[in-house]
């Protein structure tokens, strides 16, 4: 059977040079992107028995070696290339058969013309989302953290001077803080990404919406063309938009992120009666958003170098603009400034940050724990019982107290302790 998806080639063909050829993988589908000398004729078409994706890019000349990409085993067997003197032809070999859906990005930052297609398993089934009233039946719930590695895939974000990427640490300090929450009971950690590939900025809320999220922490490191600017800061909500102009640069930074990550359109569908209701709740968790990221701002400024601006700072991200989830950006370093490019490789500074960011929302928590959640159970119990493994820094991170105030508290002369042994955990 024979398909056309696309066909256009325009009479006033031009010539290219196909410089590279890359793959994403991401949970739901396999992006395909070819960077290109300049904008490309083309078309694409699938194949069955055996299952083929074929992109012919007319006038095309292949600049890179087909041997050499790195191609993903969700979707796609193999990549191979003909050329011809009219046209390149790129074959992948399917596993099963596939939906595509292309489209062409202009030049931005970095990257050239880029033709992006992304292939999705045709027959794939939707992932079940829980429904609203199911999540509130359930008794002594977990607290949803949705953790979000800001950029990722063709999108790297800012960059260090060693070429550290923010995309990369952003991915690993949210790797980490999954698990310190994810170990802590009455707690649950989802990731908006988990892989290196791009999810749009409204697609990473939605993400969140549907995993019934309680709050959502979106983890960036930023680049400034000032290198000596250095220092961590966390980000809400303001719907009148920045209050600073590091604000207005980074808003403008982020929407960037999503021309690089190749969605088409940031136009926001909702109709007009939806946007004033919107706007009314928006009050709601802009207020809890404020409370949230106070109490990580000040962790965080207890336990990092230095901080960026003096409180909460204020920008419209689009990240940010739920209006039913309390949401904060931590800006967890300059990674532009060398030497927090450093600290920012560095695993100890990736704990302290996690560390840092969830005893910020612990304490938030403990003090509005949401109706239903274990942690609104325990009402304002202040003690730990001793489990076999943890250790005295651990316990006083999760409940973002220091060691020595727990320490202190408790009348300890030494870290040891006991299986079994009960702490009374300081108020702060
Ligand atoms: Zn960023």
């Amino acid at each position: 059977m024979f398909k056309l998806a696309l066909l256009f080639f325009c009479s006033s063909a031009v010539a290219g040079d196909v410089k590279g050829i890359r793959f994403w993988q991401d949970p739901e589908k396999t992006r395909l992107v070819f960077d290109v000398s300049e904008q490309v004729d083309y078309k694409l078409f699938t194949l069955e028995d055996p299952y083929r994706l074929v992109v012919d890019l007319q006038n095309a000349k292949l600049k890179t070696e087909i041997d050499t990409v790195d191609v993903p085993q969700a979707l796609v067997k193999k990549v191979r290339a003909s050329q011809s003197s009219d046209k390149l032809r790129v074959v992948l070999d399917l596993k099963r058969g596939v939906s595509t859906k292309d489209f062409l990005l202009k030049p931005y930052q970095d990257y050239g013309h880029r033709l992006v297609i992304d292939i999705r398993d045709k027959n794939a089934q939707k992932p079940v989302v829980k429904t609203a009233s199911s999540v509130i039946k359930e008794k002594n719930r977990d607290i949803i953290i949705a953790i979000d590695a800001g950029h990722g895939g063709e999108d790297p974000g800012a960059s260090g001077k060693k070429g550290t990427r923010e995309k990369n640490v952003t991915l690993a300090v949210a790797k980490r803080l999954a698990e310190k929450i994810n170990a802590q009971k009455g707690y649950k950690a989802f990731l908006t990404r988990s892989g290196d590939y791009y999810v749009g900025l409204e697609e990473r809320t939605r993400l969140a919406r549907n995993n019934r999220a309680d709050l959502l922490v979106s983890l960036h490191a930023d680049g400034f063309t000032d290198s000596r600017v250095k220092g961590a800061s966390v980000w809400v909500l303001s719907t009148r938009g920045a209050n600073s102009e590091m604000g207005k640069w980074l808003e403008q930074r982020e929407k960037s992120s999503d021309l690089l990550g190749g969605v088409e359109s940031l136009q926001n569908k909702d109709p007009l009666v939806a946007k004033v209701l919107i706007d009314l709740s928006m009050h709601y968790s802009i207020g809890e958003s404020l409370k949230a990221g106070e109490e990580v701002r000040k962790k965080l400024a207890s336990s990092m170098p230095k901080m960026h601006g003096k409180g909460l700072r204020k920008a419209a991200f689009v990240v940010l603009k739920m209006p039913d989830i309390p949401a904060m950006l931590v800006e967890m370093a300059f990674i532009s400034n060398p030497e927090e490019e450093r600290l920012l490789r560095t695993s100890s500074q990736q704990n302290k940050i996690a560390n840092a960011v969830f005893s910020g929302v612990q304490k938030y928590f403990r003090a509005n724990a949401p109706d239903g959640t274990y942690i609104a159970s325990l009402g304002q119990e202040r003690s730990h019982k001793v489990k076999r493994g943890d250790t005295l820094s651990e316990i006083a991170a999760s409940y973002g107290v220091s060691m020595n105030q727990l320490k202190k508290h408790n009348k300890l002369t030494s870290s040891n302790l006991r299986i079994g042994q009960v702490l009374s955990i300081p108020e702060v």
